[in-house]
């Protein structure tokens, strides 16, 4: 019987004594051959548990060692040591697991966060991985309380498409041909109608085209999973395959879409500092003592929870993209040459750099950017009346540059089309799309979120790579 054990969260949040338990869990750490600290995931915090001296004989002692799986019976006690207020005094002691202590590649140390990289399998024996997944899953649930709360639908759109969205990125092909020796038209080409769809396929980039499809009926839908995007992006904040929130809400405008986004935004960080106090506390602590391998002036102002509570409590600020260019340009970093892309004329696509200047420097505040110039911007994106700007907004967060990427689309059949026509997008592969502006069409509005930047910013955790289970990035698929 194993489902009688008791997490070592619940035991420690009670202070009820003198009862017998069982637990299970992996060995931190074993102090002369009498304390061991437990861990079973459920939280940070160990179990120290007691084994009375001479009541364990030395064959099974030296099995306790730092990684092996245990299974412990015993009493609950106040503990006289200080650092903990209860203890497990052992009765029974069975090893699950051993674990060879030369060869357990996690040490009682610090490790780098690249070293625990190449050791994903294991990472999530360690605080700090606890700590991000644990949070990680709690945002889950509350991006799924937060629609359902509002009565959206959740949405499962397809993994395998024959669209490229909205040419948001590189794709991924899908095939089940011999690539060794595919099917071949009479001029050389490839032949797809001999291919397991019968036409090209790729693996999605977004959901949006198809969450709009529902947004036209069901009114509010959500979808939650994973896109691919195959950009040779090494940075920080890409990932091949990453998880995507796009919310698509019809009846709705540019503004509606920023209120939502911001609220939905707020409402997540407010989840995770109601629920992932103890997981947050300890990443915040965990970020100070990174941080001092900083110089002076590239630390942040403030202390992770700080940041968390300061943006609850404050409006993101709301700008137009022409506004952005010019504060950009009469920044001293853009005078002096000091950005890699200099910012000198309207038009130009913002970079990271300009995004996080704004944000971290200008306003010290989430920066809600909209109407871009139609040029930078997806076709779906609805015109504005200038003829020169789109329905767009970005959301941009302090560490992390853009969050949130939206829009009010173009609900206009004709517009819409001649439009396609201009970026030849093809309007004969997208009737279904044209079908929606064609019966019913409304306004409508949405956005994606890329719940991996969300989490990096709620954990302050600086590359994406620790923020997911398994990443996926260019030449590395292991695990
Ligand atoms: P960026 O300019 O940062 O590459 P993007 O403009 O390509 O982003 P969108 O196509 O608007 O991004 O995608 C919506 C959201 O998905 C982004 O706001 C971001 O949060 C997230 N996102 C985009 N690309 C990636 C990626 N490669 N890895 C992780 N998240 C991503
Ligand atoms: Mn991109």
């Amino acid at each position: 019987m194993f489902n009688k054990r008791k997490r070592i969260k619940e035991v420690l949040g009670s202070e009820i004594t003198n009862h017998t338990i069982t637990v299970m869990g992996w060995v931190r750490t074993f102090r002369n051959n009498q304390f061991i600290a437990l861990n079973d995931g459920s939280t940070n915090a160990n179990l120290q548990i007691v084994l009375t001296l001479g009541q364990f004989d030395d064959a099974l002692l030296k099995r306790i060692t730092t990684g092996a799986a245990l299974k412990i019976s015993g009493e609950i006690v106040s503990s006289l040591g200080k650092g903990q207020k209860i203890e497990l005094k052992a009765d029974s002691v069975e090893v699950l697991g051993d674990s060879d202590a030369e060869k357990f590649p996690l040490q009682p140390k610090k490790h780098s966060l690249e070293f625990l990289r190449e050791i994903a399998h294991l990472r999530f024996r360690t605080n700090t991985f606890g700590s991000v997944f644990r949070i990680r899953h709690s945002l889950a649930f509350a991006i799924h309380q937060f629609f359902h709360d509002k009565g959206f639908v959740y949405l499962h759109s397809p993994i395998i498409t024959a669209s490229d969205a909205e040419g948001a990125g590189e794709m991924f092909h899908v095939t089940a041909m011999d690539l060794e020796n595919p099917e071949k038209n009479e001029d050389g080409t490839i032949n797809y109608k001999e291919d397991f769809f019968g036409k090209p396929t790729n693996l999605t980039v977004s959901g949006q085209l198809e969450a709009e499809l529902a947004a036209m009926s069901l009114g509010d839908v959500y979808t939650f999973g994973p896109t691919f995007r195959a950009e040779n992006s090494n940075t920080a904040r890409h990932l091949a395959e990453f998880w995507m929130i796009e919310p698509e809400m019809a009846f709705s405008d540019l503004e509606d879409d920023m209120n939502i986004a911001e609220e939905f935004i707020k409402y997540i960080i407010k989840y995770a500092l109601d629920h992932n106090r103890d997981d947050l506390d300890f990443l915040a602590a965990r970020l100070v003592e990174e941080e001092k391998q900083k110089p002076q002036q590239e630390r942040s102002e403030m202390g992770l929870i700080e940041k968390l509570e300061f943006v609850i409590n404050n409006d993101f600020e709301r700008l137009t993209y022409t506004e952005a260019i010019e504060i950009l340009k009469a920044s001293t970093l853009n005078k002096k040459k000091k950005f890699q892309y200099l910012i000198d004329q309207w038009g130009v696509d913002l970079q990271s750099e300009h995004e996080r200047y704004l944000v971290e420097k200008h306003f010290k505040k989430p920066v809600i950017l909209i109407n871009y110039p139609k040029e930078i911007k997806s076709f779906y994106m609805r015109q504005n009346d200038d003829g020169k700007t789109v329905a767009a907004m970005d959301i941009l967060a302090p560490g992390i540059g853009e969050i949130v990427g939206g829009s009010q689309r173009e609900e206009r059949l004709d517009v819409l089309e001649k439009r396609m026509k201009e970026m030849k997008i093809p309007a004969d592969e997208l009737y279904w799309y044209l079908d929606t502006r064609k019966f019913g069409t409304a306004p409508h509005a949405g956005f994606g979120l890329g719940f991996e930047r969300l989490i990096l910013f709620v954990t302050g955790m600086t590359n994406i790579r620790d923020v997911i289970p398994f990443p996926r990035f260019p030449k590395n698929a292991e695990f």
